[in-house]
């Protein structure tokens, strides 16, 4: 099977190409022609069966009042190629495989201790038909629940793409997090199967994790197996690759194990067929199940199905990560095509991706496991902590991979900035870097500033790529081929934006519609802070939220009620150009005496001081401004040296002259880290909370609980 079956709908490849204006404003498509476009997307994929309807949206319809008199709705329910078949392991590997790239490299795999695997297309192929095997042996079916408790290893994405072929539903568990954290996920989800690994990598550690898997098991929960992969004592841990400076071997662990529900990944696979027949399944059907990272309260296990996601994902992945093909505009110049439903081949041949963040976080799965995958591309995937054994870490796999696309965070950019003050030291080659990227919070134009000169020569596209656990993939970013970052003389003269924006994500990529609106859903002026509003959806978005369709309603369509509007939940601006700017999230912004005031903003001026590496601000109660700022700030070695009082006063004249009196903080509180959920952002309520001696919200998601600790005693000690 591997024929490219026509789309269902009637579309026309022309419609769509206006080349006088190569990006239309998508606002401007008609829902008729955006879904149009989607059908014409689909076309890259492998469809087993076509699909009968496009796009079906059953808006939230008036359903009763509440107490209050207020109207009540029903959940929306979405839907995209419904009647389709597909297999998504198939679309991501096998067809590779069939076009005679089964040689290409899939997978470049470092392990933190410095070991490496290199798969290609045709490896990646057979090591999924075993685990599949292997997961139809434990009873794994359609639609049961999988939660994958791993390291960023192979074995990840293989266990994965193994769940998508045989239709079961995975769920992927940061391995940083704490059994508790887990246990929520294995119950919440219903789960099955548990994969883990006896031990990590972290920080240059051998850490347990095995235990945390069986505490995480131990209370009520369906778990019928759990699988252990061999990490820790694998042999290639012993084998120091050449190149790693201050890299080192592993101790075994022994690992406590419950016979009959226990079993060796090895083991498992040993004599597992390395030939698996895909089954086809309809669009509709449940992918995965991600929790977001929970940085207002509780995660939300959002619903994605396998159709609709693949397709904007592998179409959002070509478009911002330049696999596009190049077609002369009417000016003569030479540009990609946007709403090309093809890739460039020498572009995907010549793509070495990294996507840095950990395989858990959405941003993973559609930047790191299906889109490279599903476009055919070479990826690195990285194991460990950006600065084990030493800060320049990434630097160093950059340059051994020939990396293109560096895709990694703002905070992880801004302790780069920490680490290196003076500069990134002149002993790397990062020439064959040709786009940056970043994801996860509004960046710092200081950050966007600092990686692309220091490893993207001041030259190289920056995609600020602004998306959500629920959107599935991205919705607004500026392109690699925008004018502002073309190389002088490539286009024609006249063309708008020659100057980059950092810290901007643009605008809505096409077939997706973006606005900036008030809590009534009128658009708010130009250069005020209004709520990002997805009003035209694309065929990526979450259903559901897992077993709650009532706060997949009350968090995201009940403001716009029956016209079909999601609220993002973040705040955001457009600038004269019409470009959006993404001000943080709503429950972040600072009233200060009837000012709404970006934490994002402030914490930007805050990074620029050159005491400062980084600045989380949050709201604290004030009897007459309604709202004052707190600052947080991690500062830099000379910054330690300063007097408290001198620091305030340095920082608030700082933030006064970068925006203004009424923005500067009403306390400066230095701080050693700040806490960050796994994906790094900023858990800003925490601050307030700890401010106030308040019972602490939801931690669950942390990566870093002993900074509390640490921050509580700061504060105390202030009280
Ligand atoms: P929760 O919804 O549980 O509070 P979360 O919103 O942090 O957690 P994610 O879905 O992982 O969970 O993150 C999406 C959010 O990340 C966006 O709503 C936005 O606030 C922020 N974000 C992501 N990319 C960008 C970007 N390029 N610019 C600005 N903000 C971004
Ligand atoms: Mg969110």
């Amino acid at each position: 099977m591997s024929s490219r079956l026509p789309a269902a709908t009637n579309q026309s490849e022309q419609s769509f190409s206006d080349p006088a204006n190569p990006t239309p404003n998508p606002a401007l498509i008609s829902d008729d022609a955006r879904i149009d476009f989607w059908a014409a997307q689909a076309s890259r994929l492998d469809w087993a069966e076509p699909w009968h309807t496009t796009h079906r949206f059953e808006k939230p319809q008036v359903i009763g009042e509440d107490q209050d008199g207020n109207p009540t709705y029903s959940v929306p329910e979405i839907a995209w190629f419904e009647g389709g078949k597909l297999n998504v392991a198939h679309n991501c590997v096998d067809r590779h495989v069939e076009a005679g790239r089964g040689d290409h490299v899939a997978l470049y795999f470092e392990g933190e201790p410095g070991d490496r695997l290199v798969y290609t297309y045709a490896d990646l192929q057979r090591e999924v038909a075993r685990a599949s095997h292997a997961l139809t042996d434990l009873g794994v079916v359609k639609g049961d629940r999988v939660v994958i408790y791993l390291p960023v290893i192979p074995e990840t994405v293989i266990m994965t793409l193994a769940c998508a072929r045989i239709g079961a539903i995975h769920s992927l568990v940061f391995g940083g997090f704490s059994a508790e954290a887990l246990k929520f996920r294995v119950e919440d989800t219903g789960a099955k199967v548990l994969v883990t690994t006896d031990g990590q990598n972290r920080r240059g550690k051998v850490v347990p994790v095995k235990v945390n898997a069986d505490e995480a098991c131990s209370g009520d929960n369906q778990i019928e197996h759990v699988v252990v992969v061999r990490r820790t004592s694998r042999p290639g841990n012993k084998q120091l690759a050449a190149g790693t400076r201050g890299a080192r071997s592993n101790d075994e662990l022994e690992v406590p194990w419950t016979p009959g529900r226990d079993v060796w990944w090895h083991d498992l696979i040993k004599d597992a067929p390395t030939v698996h027949t895909p089954e086809f399944f309809d669009a509709e059907t449940p992918l995965f199940i991600i929790y977001t990272s929970g940085t207002t309260g509780r995660p939300k296990g959002l619903v994605h199905t396998m159709g609709g996601y693949l397709v904007q994902t592998a179409y959002t992945h070509a478009l911002l990560f330049d696999l596009l093909p190049d077609t002369l505009d009417d000016d003569g110049a030479l540009r990609p095509d946007e709403l090309s439903m093809v890739n460039d081949p020498a572009k995907v041949d010549s793509t070495v991706h990294w996507c840095t963040a950990d395989l858990a976080w959405v941003t993973a799965h559609t930047y790191e496991i299906y889109g490279p995958l599903v476009n055919g591309v070479s990826e690195v995937i990285y194991e460990g902590t950006p600065n084990t054994p030493h800060p320049g870490r990434h630097f160093e796999v950059i340059e051994r991979y020939g990396v293109t696309n560096y895709y990694t965070a703002p905070t992880l950019i801004r302790s780069l900035m920490g680490a290196f003050p003076h500069g990134i030291p002149q002993i790397y080659n990062f020439s064959s870097v040709r786009l940056l990227g970043s994801v996860g919070e509004s960046i710092n134009p200081e950050a966007w500033r600092w990686l692309r000169s220091q490893i993207g020569r001041d030259q190289v596209p920056f995609v600020d790529t602004w998306w959500q656990s629920e959107t599935g993939s991205c919705v607004a970013s500026p392109r690699p081929h925008d004018p502002q970052f073309a190389p002088p003389g490539t286009f024609a003269a006249g063309t708008p934006g020659t100057s980059p924006k950092p810290g901007c994500a643009t605008r809505a990529i096409p077939g997706v519609s973006v606005r900036v609106l008030d809590e009534s859903g009128e658009p708010v002026e130009t250069g005020h802070q209004g709520l990002a509003v997805v009003d035209k959806i694309g065929p990526s978005m979450a259903r559901t939220v897992w077993g709650d369709p009532q706060r997949y309603l009350s968090s995201y369509w009940q403001q716009y009620g029956e016209r079909g509007w999601f609220l993002a939940g973040d705040g955001a601006r457009l600038d004269d150009d019409d470009d959006l700017y993404i001000l943080g999230r709503v429950d972040d912004v600072i009233n200060v005496s009837g000012h709404r005031l970006s934490t994002i903003e402030i914490e930007s001026a805050l990074v620029t001081h050159p005491l400062v590496v980084e600045a989380g601000t949050t709201p604290v109660e004030d009897p007459l401004t309604g709202h004052a700022v707190l600052a947080c700030v991690v500062l830099t070695p000379a910054g330690a040296e300063v007097s408290a009082t001198q620091l305030h006063d340095e920082l608030c004249a700082h933030v006064t002259r970068e925006i203004g009196p009424i923005a500067k903080p009403r306390e400066v509180i230095a701080v050693p880290d700040l806490p960050k959920t796994r994906s790094g952002k900023i858990t800003r309520r925490l601050l307030a909370q700890l401010y106030h001696n308040q019972p602490l919200g939801d931690r669950s998601s942390l990566q870093n609980e002993e900074a509390l600790d640490a921050i509580a005693d700061v504060m105390s000690a202030r009280r």
